[in-house]
Parts: C-alpha cells; sequence; structure tokens
C-alpha cells in the first residue's frame, strides 16, 4: 500500500503554481543535497537549469525559472520571509551571482543559464534537469519531474536497487474509496477518525494537532492578506485585485479590527442570506488566490492553482455556517480533505501538465465537499457521495491559463470549485447511498481516462482555450 500523507497533500509553500514553482524549487533543494553528498557542491563554478514539455511553455508566467534560483539559493519555501523573494531575485538579475546553497558566489545569468527547452521529455510532461560544472570535478547532471501538487520525482532506472526502506505498517491500509469505506464500517469510525490513527504511524499525536492548525492558520492568514490588498496583480495581465473591494462591501462600516480572531468574528456578526454566502465563498477564493498570483504564501490543496477552494469552503463553514466551531472541526475537515486528494493522487493525477484543471479544480472541490460532509454529519459513504458528486461535474475541464499566468481563469476558477463543493455536499446529504449509481473510484478512473485522452493543448501548456483566443497584448 502506498500511503500519501494528509500533510503532503497540504503543504506549506510559496504562489503561483505547485507543480511549476513549488516542485521544481524543491528539486533544485535535491539537486543540492545530491552535490553535497558527492562532496562537489564547493567545487562547482556554473549551474544550468534546463525547463522541458510544460514547465517550459509556462515556466515564465508560473516563475518555474525564479524557483529554481531561489531553490539553488538554499532557502525553503515552507520558510522564506516572502518579502526576501524579490530582493534574492533582484540581487542575482543585478549581480549576475547566485549565493549556491547560501554557501558560495557563482556566477549565472537567467537569460542564458535557465533555458525554455519546448520538448517535452517521455516521462512525464514536466521535466527540469540541473547541470553542474566546475574545476576538479566531471559535469554532473540530474534530471527531475514535477508531477503536481509540489511533489517531485526520478525517473527510476533499471540500476536502481529497489528500496532497502523498511514497509512502514498503517492500521487502516487502502487503497480504494471503497477500502477506506470498508474500515469506516467495520470500525464504526468516520473518514477523519481512521485517518487520524493512519497519520500517528508518521508523528506523534501532538504534532498531528498543531501541523493541522498550522496548515489552517496559514490558510486563513492567506485568506486574510488577500481580502486586504487591493491593486493590480503582477504579470502584465492588468488583473484587478478584486477581493479587496468585495470585502469591503460585505462587512460594510464597522470598528476596526485587528488579527485573524477578530476579522472572524467581525464576519459572524454580519447578517447573511443566500446571495451574501455567494459573495463571502467567493471573497475567501479569490483571496487565497490573488496571493498566490503574486507568490505570496498559501497551502496546496492539492496544488496552488486551486488553493483557494479548501480555504473559501472552510471559511465558510467557521464563519457563516456554524459559529460555535473550532479546532477540533478544522482538523477533522482537514484530515478528511487531505486523504480524499491522496485518493486521487493515487488513482489519478493532481497535476495540470497531465489532466487539465478536473486535476486541480476538480480535485479541490471533491477535497473540500468531503470535508465540508463530514463536517454537517453526513454517513462516510456520504462523504464519499459528496467527493464524487464534485468531481463528476468538473470532469473535462481544461487548463489553458492566459499568458502562462496562474490568473485567468484560475482564480474565478476557484470560486467555482467552492460554490460546487458546498452544492455537493449539500446533495450528498440528501442522497441515500444505496441509490447512488456512482461510486468514488469510478468517477477517479473516469478522470484519468480523460486526461488520458485529453489533448496536451489543453494540459497547462497555453497553447489553446483562453490562452489562444485572448491575447495578451490586449488585456
Ligand atoms: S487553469 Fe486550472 S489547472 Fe490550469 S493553471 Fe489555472 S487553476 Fe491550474
Amino acid at each position: 500500500m502506498e500511503y500519501v500523507s494528509v500533510f503532503e497533500m497540504l503543504k506549506i509553500g510559496v504562489g503561483p503554481s505547485s507543480s511549476h514553482t513549488l516542485g521544481p524549487w524543491r528539486a533544485a533543494e535535491t539537486f543540492l543535497n545530491e552535490l553535497r553528498e558527492r562532496q562537489i557542491l564547493e567545487r562547482v563554478q556554473k549551474v544550468q537549469v534546463d525547463l522541458y514539455g510544460s514547465l517550459s511553455l509556462t515556466g515564465k508566467g508560473h516563475a518555474t525559472d525564479l524557483a529554481a534560483m531561489l531553490g539553488l539559493s538554499g532557502t525553503d519555501p515552507e520558510y522564506i520571509p516572502i518579502d526576501s523573494i524579490a530582493t534574492i531575485i533582484n540581487a542575482i538579475n543585478q549581480d549576475k551571482k547566485l549565493h549556491l546553497a547560501g554557501e558560495c558566489f557563482i556566477d549565472f545569468d537567467l537569460a542564458t543559464q535557465v533555458v525554455f527547452n519546448r520538448r517535452f521529455l517521455p516521462f512525464h510532461a514536466n521535466g527540469i534537469t540541473f547541470t553542474a560544472e566546475g574545476e576538479g570535478m566531471e559535469t554532473y547532471a540530474s534530471t527531475f519531474y514535477s508531477i503536481g501538487g509540489g511533489f517531485i520525482v526520478k525517473e527510476k532506472t533499471e540500476e536502481d536497487k529497489p528500496s532497502q526502506v523498511e514497509k512502514v505498517h498503517f492500521p487502516y491500509e487502502f487503497n480504494s474509496s471503497k477500502e477506506l469505506l470498508a474500515h469506516c464500517q467495520r470500525e464504526d469510525k468516520k473518514i477523519s477518525e481512521i485517518i487520524f490513527e493512519d497519520e500517528k504511524v508518521l508523528r506523534e499525536e501532538a504534532k498531528i494537532h498543531s501541523e493541522l492548525l498550522r496548515v489552517w492558520h496559514t490558510m486563513q492568514e492567506c485568506a486574510y492578506i488577500g481580502c486586504h490588498t487591493e491593486g493590480i496583480l503582477p504579470g502584465g495581465l492588468n488583473v484587478r485585485r478584486r477581493a479587496y473591494d468585495i470585502h469591503k462591501k460585505l462587512l460594510g462600516e464597522i470598528p476596526a479590527y485587528e488579527g485573524l480572531d477578530a476579522w472572524l468574528a467581525a464576519i459572524r456578526n454580519k447578517k447573511v442570506e443566500f446571495r451574501e454566502i455567494l459573495k463571502w465563498v467567493t471573497c475567501f477564493s479569490l483571496a487565497v488566490n490573488e496571493v498566490n498570483a503574486s507568490l505570496g504564501r498559501v497551502v496546496t490543496a492539492p496544488t496552488n492553482g486551486s488553493a483557494g477552494v479548501i480555504p473559501a469552503v472552510l471559511l465558510y463553514y467557521l464563519a457563516i455556517d456554524n459559529h460555535q466551531a473550532g479546532d477540533k472541526e478544522i482538523e477533522q475537515f482537514l484530515l478528511t480533505a487531505g486523504i480524499i486528494g491522496s485518493l486521487f493522487k493515487k488513482g489519478a493525477t493532481i497535476s495540470a501538465a497531465m489532466g487539465g484543471c478536473q486535476a486541480e479544480i476538480g480535485v479541490s472541490s471533491a477535497m473540500a465537499a468531503a470535508g465540508l460532509c463530514e463536517l454537517w454529519g453526513g454517513t462516510p459513504e456520504q462523504v464519499m457521495i459528496a467527493a464524487e458528486i464534485a468531481m463528476e461535474h468538473h470532469l473535462g475541464l481544461t487548463c489553458d491559463p492566459i499568458g502562462g499566468l496562474v490568473q485567468i481563469p484560475c482564480i474565478e476558477r476557484n470560486a467555482m470549485g467552492a460554490v460546487k463543493a458546498i452544492n455537493a455536499a449539500e446533495l450528498a446529504l440528501e442522497t441515500d447511498p444505496k441509490n447512488a449509481k456512482v461510486p468514488l473510484d469510478k468517477v477517479i478512473q473516469t478522470m484519468w481516462q480523460t486526461a488520458q485522452d485529453m489533448n496536451t493543448k489543453y494540459k497547462e501548456t497555453s497553447e489553446a482555450g483562453l490562452a489562444v483566443a485572448v491575447s495578451v497584448a490586449d488585456c
């Protein structure tokens, strides 16, 4: 059994893209470790970065080149102060020097040392090769593949030895939603309770609680920043941030407040009807994705492009639907949502370069629908139905970002995914599992089949759809 932890599905990082920013950043860090292991890091005088396939075609707009430089500089996307990013990039561009691993300066010219090769490597659509040269060392090159959600892999060769790592045993092993459901039914437990037991194999109980809340705090802070920041997003499309204005209108004239708790309390005090609920959910998701588009700190959920759906639905639950809810409900939601995402990762893909936007917004919507359904008292079967419904109505969704930027259609698409998630959870609660016709595993299979049939032009290449219909120059 392959267990993908909830914390691998919900990773703290930097925008705008998990596959095109976070993955390459992590690949650069891993490359540095390989140089260290070979004891050649201090000999390196030159590094070249080659981007392939989708990383090359939309890498400019997705800041892949910048992520590679930040990774090579030895920074960690989870902890780097956001304000320092521009300083590091500007220094490299001005001085043409890169502080390799934060240890020694080497010559580095972005214009010639990050190469956008348009061709695809056979193993995966997102390839990145780092090549290091220096005196007294053989040229060392290493290729990584960014497979979505910030995950990176290397292609296995015949010489690779089988893993010596001892197999980890989990109390509840499963590879499909059917098997997970069987555990829930046999133990008479919720999905989140089953997953909590599995996560305990990987970390201490107290750590699970604190890390889940750290993930949530990052999500909430991201929404808060987005709701309180106005202006134009970077990248040249001249996209105006909208969360600021929507948020201001929704809150109206209220006494000044500061901090996340006071913000939540201010929203809870507002009277809401159907249209206001729609606007709040929209506002939360736009806010997160506007922060993502401006290289801010976000949580991949399961990707950066779709980072707004889960925070928007959970904020809706906390700020509007259930004012008594707190840490317990937050953890329950994230555990359930996270493990549903892992089923998609294992059974299909969470990479837009492999499956289009159904793999990003579709999966995030399914995750959020599942989390909300459990909080609303849905049985494990109904939770699976909620995830299935949310994905069913995203099947075939293509990825065609204008100008290769994670802005149009991405930002609005998060609002749509969040609203669909709430609707799917509601519909699942009204469904008798005996009458459900499409099991979650079947929709995961269908999504993967659809991904394989989808024309490459619609898989994060900006070679079709809106990316072709709308000219950046007109924006
Ligand atoms: S269109 Fe969807 S999959 Fe493509 S970059 Fe935007 S959010 Fe990601």
